[in-house]
């Protein structure tokens, strides 16, 4: 009608192609996969008709990531289809040096841990130790030559990657909860520890961050993460779609549960729909502003598709559920992190 009313004037707004590459949308590509099968990024550049033989930098972390999240078990990550901060598992400065987060479970961490912390921020000469606004310790300016050795030594205390670098579960901040404060309604620590331990790892479309909060007062500020739990006496308000970065957004309700096992399997789920159906770089708050929110409580409020999530999810982290810098660490992959020989000295003699 309004094409009518309006002649030449209406159009309606083309479907943005994921890139150059090809005139399909994220959306198009995503479905072929699935629909064909594909299994490889060349069977999707050869099978999808890719102007490209290999696609470029803005095509292929989304074909990867569409790859690994719908065949975890047929396809392997592609480390060279990643930006640079997944590929060196750090955050690259400003000054080309890199900071290292190690994990830090719902926020908790011991004498032992913050000692191995210390003794490698002085072994490493780190010129800036932070404490993050998700609750760890980042240190600040490590060269990147030194990130093998550094990762091994934190390895040695029990420290893993907390992935602050990756498009994948960052942080689950938590308030001290019933264990200490007299407010607590529940174990909001040890929700958010059981959170990151089942969680960490996992690859999604963009960053994901969790928090738990004890009661309604909210210390852990869960009101504005992708996920955010509020414990109450009655049980636990499950928050989705917050955002506290360059858009500020509440969460929505997705649903309140009676019990701590029905908040993870909710969390879980909602993880992993958002990783089945969002567009690579979307994080959940814009991916719900797409599909609606009644959408997702409608597909979650199915006991048994929730399930059939929570099962898809775990199968992906049986596989994806790794430490990167325990990897990394041992020598023959330690040789990447290597400066590049200085080529001007011989040259000048
Ligand atoms: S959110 Fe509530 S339970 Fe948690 S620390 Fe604050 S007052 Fe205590």
């Amino acid at each position: 009608m309004l094409a009518v009313t309006l002649g030449d004037a209406f159009a309606m707004p083309a479907a943005q192609p994921i890139c150059g590459c090809t005139d399909l949308t994220h959306e198009d590509v995503r479905r072929l996969i699935k629909a064909r099968e594909l299994k490889s990024q060349p069977a999707v550049w050869q099978e999808l008709g890719w102007r490209t033989p290999n696609g470029c930098h803005v095509c292929r972390p989304a074909v990867n990531f569409y790859l690994l999240a719908d065949g975890p078990l047929e396809y392997q990550d592609d480390p060279q289809s990643r930006f640079v901060n997944e590929r060196k598992h750090a955050n690259i400065q400003k000054d080309g040096t890199f900071s290292v987060v190690p994990r830090m479970w719902g926020g908790i961490t011991s004498a032992s841990e913050l000692r191995a912390i210390a003794d490698a921020a002085e072994k490493y000469d780190v010129p800036t130790v932070k404490v993050t606004g998700g609750q760890r310790i980042d240190l600040l300016g490590v060269k990147g030559e030194d990130l093998p050795a550094m990762w091994a030594d934190l390895n040695a205390a029990g420290l893993v990657s907390g992935h602050a670098y990756s498009k994948g579960l960052r942080t689950v901040k938590t308030c001290v909860g019933t264990d200490h404060c007299r407010f607590g309604t529940q174990d909001s620590t040890g929700l958010g520890i059981r959170l990151e331990k089942r969680l960490w790892g996992s690859w999604t479309p963009h960053k994901v961050k969790l928090a738990v909060s004890g009661c309604p007062r909210n210390c852990a500020e869960a009101t504005c993460k992708d996920v955010g739990i509020v414990c109450v006496d009655s049980g636990y308000e499950i928050g989705v779609g917050g955002a506290a970065g360059m858009d500020v957004k509440e969460v929505e309700r997705l649903v309140k549960v009676a019990t701590e096992g029905e908040a993870v399997e909710w969390t879980v789920a909602f993880v992993q729909l958002y990783r089945e159906h969002a567009r690579y770089l979307d994080r959940p708050y814009k991916w719900l502003g797409k599909v609606g929110l009644d959408w997702v409580k409608e597909t979650l409020g199915d006991a048994a598709t929730r399930r059939a999530l929570v099962e898809r999810f775990d199968l992906s982290q049986t596989i994806y559920q790794t430490d990167p810098w325990a990897e990394l660490a041992v020598r023959e992959k330690a040789r990447a992190f290597a400066p590049i020989a200085d080529l001007t000295l011989e040259a000048a003699q």
